[in-house]
């Protein structure tokens, strides 16, 4: 059975059932597989090729403790008719690229497509593992996946879900989607900071011995939902696997062709699942690694030193509004050659001097990266040259992934076809969009989703309709200090 170890070399193994639960390491670092599995593209898969068919193959080979049977009512639950396409994720070919449009799911962002079996994952595995304890699910969130998260976990038996979002770092969007939600189990903070302020405060409860004991004496055990957690992360391998035998299916390509792979990028979890896919055996040639302008990423891929010693800025892609990327610990591991001991130090030296250093050997193992990155302006000229080229809609941070692709294609001539991860829904960042337009400009951020309609002849997706008229049922801003006390609060009310 595969077991499941900690990035920083810990002797913690675990079955996935245990890491899904656990969430993070005891020595934090990540749970990866200790290893990870292989497919044969032309013996494993039947056309026509079916979503369900391809989770369910590829979510087996790495949850092995969990029966056949138990990850298909789990991929059977998640990915049904809250999608708004049939086929679930829909490739579609445009401007000399194939936009993997993940963003049909309950929330109109990528996040759906982890969010929406992660619930049945986890609950699955607190029956396997007889967990007697509720778990409470501390999210921090930059604005997509806290809303997945609480649509996902809404009144789901034995949980609790918390989230922490940055007061002024998402769309108008974003917020009124998690301050309506409703739930007996749901519970929203906005924090005075940015995300990164948010995701290192919930590492640090997962860190606090003495918190970890109070929740445990009310009867809790804390876990996460956000891509640190590997119940989030294995599913969205599945996506990778799929658009490839999409483009076999329609004969795009040859079978074993090479084919690139552009993602937005902020916590790098996205990528991450491609970069699995590749160690698979799906043949990805390049990664390329789109940011906004925190441009951490790119500035990391072609100098080898990650350095967070730089100003945090909002932008109009807020998804990637990212210093720390959580899950490049996970690549780290893969390029060290699972050496956690390195990984340790490195993150060590994250935590204390605010950057670190790959080695040379290191640095050679990313050649198939390359990092760009887009600024506001270069992504706003983007939706509008997509859209006035082939009337294709792409929200902000796909275009900051197309904008990037763009330089990538020019500066090295590589015209290999090219997958791009299309990450939301145009609606969810309908400012940015109706501004790319020359739309007229709106007070009321909902406006901007009419006169999109108007515009194009669309409707908004399901995911967003009526919101506008929704209450505000969540409405505590706390200072970043105070994360601990918003949870003591929803325990004591939850008594
Ligand atoms: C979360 C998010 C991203 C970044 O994905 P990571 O896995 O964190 O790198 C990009 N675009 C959108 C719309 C997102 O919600």
């Amino acid at each position: 059975m595969r077991e499941y170890i900690s990035t920083r070399g810990g002797n913690e193994k675990l079955r996935s059932a245990q890491a899904i639960i656990q969430g993070l390491a005891k020595d934090r670092g990540l749970f990866v597989p200790n290893e990870i599995p292989h497919i044969d593209l032309n013996a494993d898969f039947t056309k026509p090729y079916k979503y369900r068919d391809i989770a369910e193959y590829v979510i087996n080979l790495f949850f092995d403790d969990f029966s056949a049977s138990e990850i298909k009512k789990c991929v059977d639950n998640a990915y049904d008719e809250k999608f708004e396409k049939e086929e679930i994720v829909p490739v579609q070919k445009h401007c000399g690229a194939f936009f993997i449009e993940l963003y049909h799911g309950r929330t109109a962002a990528f996040k759906d497509m982890a969010l929406s079996i992660l619930p049945y994952l986890l609950t699955e595995s607190m029956k396997k593992e007889k967990e007697m304890k509720k778990v409470c699910i501390l999210t921090a969130t930059s604005g997509d996946t806290g809303k997945a998260a609480l649509e996902g976990f809404r009144d789901v038996e034995g949980t609790e879900i918390i989230v922490f979002f940055p007061e002024n770092g998402v769309s108008e969007i974003q917020k009124r989607q998690m301050v309506s939600q409703e739930g007996k189990n749901v519970h929203v903070f906005a924090i005075k900071g940015n995300f990164d302020d948010a995701q290192t405060g919930v590492k640090k409860v997962f860190d606090d011995a003495e918190f970890n004991k109070y929740m445990n004496d009310n009867g809790y055990r804390l876990s996460s939902a956000n891509s640190i957690n590997v119940g989030r992360l294995i599913p969205q391998v599945a996506y990778y696997v799929y658009a490839y035998l999409k483009l076999i299916e329609s004969s795009e390509i040859k079978n074993g062709e090479s084919v690139n792979v552009v993602v937005p990028t902020g916590n790098f979890g996205n990528i991450l699942a491609a970069y699995y896919a590749k160690i698979m055996g799906v043949p990805f040639k390049k990664f390329i690694c789109a940011s906004n302008e925190n441009r951490v990423l790119t500035d990391f891929i072609n100098t080898g030193l990650y350095d967070i010693n730089r100003d945090f800025h909002v932008t109009n892609s807020p998804s990637m509004d990212i210093l720390i990327s959580s899950n490049l610990e996970r690549l780290l591991f893969e390029i060290s050659g699972r050496d956690g001991e390195i990984v340790k130090k490195m993150m060590g030296s994250l935590s204390s001097e605010r950057k670190y250093e790959i080695t040379n050997q290191m640095r050679d193992k990313i050649r198939d990266f390359y990092g760009g990155f887009a600024t506001e302006n270069e992504t706003i000229d983007t939706i509008k040259k997509v859209y006035e080229d082939e009337n294709y809609m792409i929200d902000t941070h796909t275009a900051v992934a197309y904008k990037v692709y763009d330089d990538y294609r020019n500066e090295t001539g590589d015209e290999t076809k090219t997958l791009i991860a299309s990450t939301a829904s145009v609606y969810k960042f309908a400012s940015s969009f109706a501004e790319a337009l020359g739309m007229n400009k709106q007070k009321d951020p909902f406006m901007y989703i009419d006169e999109i309609n108007d515009f194009t002849g669309e409707n908004e997706p399901r995911a967003l309709q009526g919101l506008r008229n929704r209450a505000v049922l969540h409405n505590d801003v706390i200072e970043k200090e105070s994360m601990k006390r918003a949870i003591r609060k929803v325990v004591a009310e939850r008594k």
